[in-house]
């Protein structure tokens, strides 16, 4: 079996492997367009024989010369996309604070009240685990994880109302909008959805005062899409920002996995809700492309500190590694038992690799060793201390998102 990335890279057809083959076959159909962009039409044949080729590999032989001319210009094509797809971003507003050291010029503030003391710190608007401080014997940590960052209005209205512009990051497609502030925690959003080097990224803004873009509507970088504002849960005027994300998709089954496990509080947003986008960095994004500008998601996560491990059941609904195949690095053996999936502390997924385990359901196979309750250093995925770490009820409904529906 072979990660799907080899496709590309030289496998020969659409063996059937541990979490799909059809993924092959669709890679190579959507080759057959660039076959003949680069052939012409009159060598549509040779594009629809190399077709045959990728799916069924025993058929003309005589035609093998065809493939191997056809295969060679795909190839070269598949480098210029490569090429083409670098991640290109720009800030989403005028606030450019980000690389002139962030901090409250950037950052919009949160209010706290820790142990009756109120303040408005703007460290709680970068991304990662920056709220609801609790203090341990090992210090003061923050429980509460920001999946985003905030960024503050520049200008207002005599009114007091924020005026920003927002603008699409980077290329792309909107894939969703939420008109209805009460639809959502992030109130009025938009999730446009990117394509770097093979695989989908979405960026998601939020809190928006109105939105200027609809679903299907192919966006170019720094195209006005939407205006700041305060829509969502604990806003008010005085902390309009704009929450941006950038984030993976953990499974096209979202819906019928939260219609499965969660009760009593209707899904409006689809495969876009935000349970099912999973957030990187994006500040550490921003300015480590400033440093080199051809940087990969997948290099840039490479530096993320994995937190802990959870075995899973081997299924075909395991879309993760189809969608993003540099998760399972090298070429893996054809018996596997299991999949063994590395997370960071935010339940972001890193790395994917085969087991020989035995699980019939998901199973913490590691985590960082730490005298402070998991629950507190997770998102409530793992609790309990030491020795005696175990995922809970909810990280297990929540990983079995993963390969839902099985
Ligand atoms: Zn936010």
């Amino acid at each position: 079996m072979r990660p799907r990335r080899d496709a590309v890279l030289g496998s020969t057809g659409c063996q059937p492997v541990a979490f799909g083959g059809p993924a092959e076959c669709l890679l190579a159909r959507s080759a057959i367009a660039n076959a003949n962009a680069i052939l012409g039409s009159g060598s549509r044949q040779a594009a629809a024989n190399y077709r045959l080729a990728a799916c069924a590999p025993q058929k003309q032989k005589r035609q093998r010369c065809c493939y191997v001319v056809a295969f060679a210009l795909l190839l070269s094509n598949f480098s210029m996309l490569a090429q083409n797809e670098v991640v290109n971003l720009a800030l989403p507003t005028n606030n450019d604070a980000l690389f002139r050291g962030g901090g409250p010029e950037f950052y919009q503030y949160i209010e706290r009240d820790y142990k009756g003391v109120k303040s408005t710190p703007w460290e709680g608007g970068q991304y990662g685990f920056v709220r609801d401080p609790i203090e341990t014997a090992q210090g003061i940590v923050y429980t509460r994880f920001h999946e985003g960052i905030d960024i503050r209005a520049l200008e207002r209205d005599a009114h007091g109302e924020p005026l920003d512009e927002v603008r699409a990051i980077a290329d792309g497609k909107v894939v969703h909008t939420n008109l209805v502030p009460g639809y959502s925690n992030y109130g009025k959003y938009i999730v446009i959805e990117h394509r770097w080097d093979g695989s989908n990224y979405y960026s998601l803004y939020g809190h928006l005062s109105s939105i200027a873009v609809k679903p299907n509507q192919d966006v170019r970088k720094g195209d006005r899409i939407a205006v700041i504002g305060y829509t969502g849960a604990g806003l008010n005027q005085a902390r309009a920002h704009l929450h941006l994300e950038l984030d993976l998709m953990l499974s096209h089954q979202f819906e019928a996995w939260y219609n499965a496990f969660v009760k009593n509080d209707p899904n409006h947003n689809g495969i876009y809700n935000g349970i099912n986008l999973t957030g990187l960095d994006i500040a550490r994004l921003y300015l480590a492309l400033r440093k080199n500008p051809s940087l990969t998601i997948p290099q840039f996560l490479q530096d993320e500190e994995m937190f802990y491990k959870v075995t899973i059941p081997k299924s075909s609904h395991f879309e993760l590694v189809k969608n993003y195949p540099w998760m399972l690095p090298g070429t893996i053996g054809v018996k596997t038992s299991s999949w063994e999936v590395s997370f960071a502390r935010s339940g972001l997924p890193l790395k994917v690799q085969p087991s020989d385990r035995q699980v019939v359901q998901p199973e913490l196979t590691y985590v960082k060793k730490s005298a402070i309750d998991y629950s507190d250093l997770t998102r409530g995925e793992i609790s309990g201390r030491r020795d005696h770490a175990h995922l809970t009820e909810s990280g297990r409904k929540l990983i079995r998102l993963l390969t839902y529906p099985d």
